[in-house]
């Protein structure tokens, strides 16, 4: 029976049993950017961003090379890792990247939520608008039969005002006729 060690060379078909391609990078003081501990160089972020470097040309082709099996010679000589099978390997990058996805659907879920609930409380506020827009609007319309009742009583309401001046100007006529009576009578008795 052959004794599995971390140290044994993958054969055919078989690979490290390795994520960090796609889980882990490791930032060197000189800017170097590695996908492990063990030096495997992808980058260096004098020259670009860690997201260029991370989904950079290097980077995927350390994963389809551990991926596949056809592994660099840092990955072949690697203690850290036991060898495993592509096809294992492959099912565990399948469901990193399935868990990655759904996490990212959970997120858009989330977003989708709050979005639904900023759209209802968007749809309430314009409904209260409208009701309140639709009892100004009534409002208004009461105000201008007001206004038009009252247009229509000005002319009544003005001749009323003419016809009170005219009673007016006799009454004072009248009054100023009884006063030069009332100062006749008042000669004629002291005469008498
Ligand atoms: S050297 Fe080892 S730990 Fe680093 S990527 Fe290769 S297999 Fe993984």
């Amino acid at each position: 029976m052959t004794k599995k060690t971390f140290c044994r060379i993958p054969g055919p078909g078989e690979t490290r049993a390795c994520i960090d391609p796609w889980i882990f990078v490791y930032v060197r003081a000189n800017g170097d950017v590695d996908a492990c501990c063990r030096g495997v160089t992808i980058g260096n972020l004098r020259d670009k961003s860690l997201e260029e470097v991370v989904n950079g040309a290097e980077a995927i082709e350390l994963r389809r090379q551990v991926l596949t099996g056809e592994l660099p010679p840092g990955c072949v000589q690697c203690a850290t890792r036991p060898v495993t099978t592509v096809e294992k390997l492959g099912a565990m990058v399948e469901h990193l990247v399935y868990e990655a996805g759904f996490e990212e659907q959970e997120d858009l879920r989330r977003q989708i939520r709050e979005h639904r609930e900023v759209r209802s409380d968007l749809l309430r506020e314009r409904e209260s608008l409208a009701s309140h827009a639709a009892t100004l609007e009534k409002l208004l319309a009461e105000a201008r039969e007001h206004a038009a009742n009252l247009e229509r009583e000005r002319p009544h309401l003005t001749d009323h005002i003419a016809n009170l001046e005219r009673e007016r100007a006799v009454l004072a006529a009248e009054a100023a006729r009884r006063r030069g009576l009332l100062e006749l009578l008042r000669g004629w008795f002291a005469q008498r």
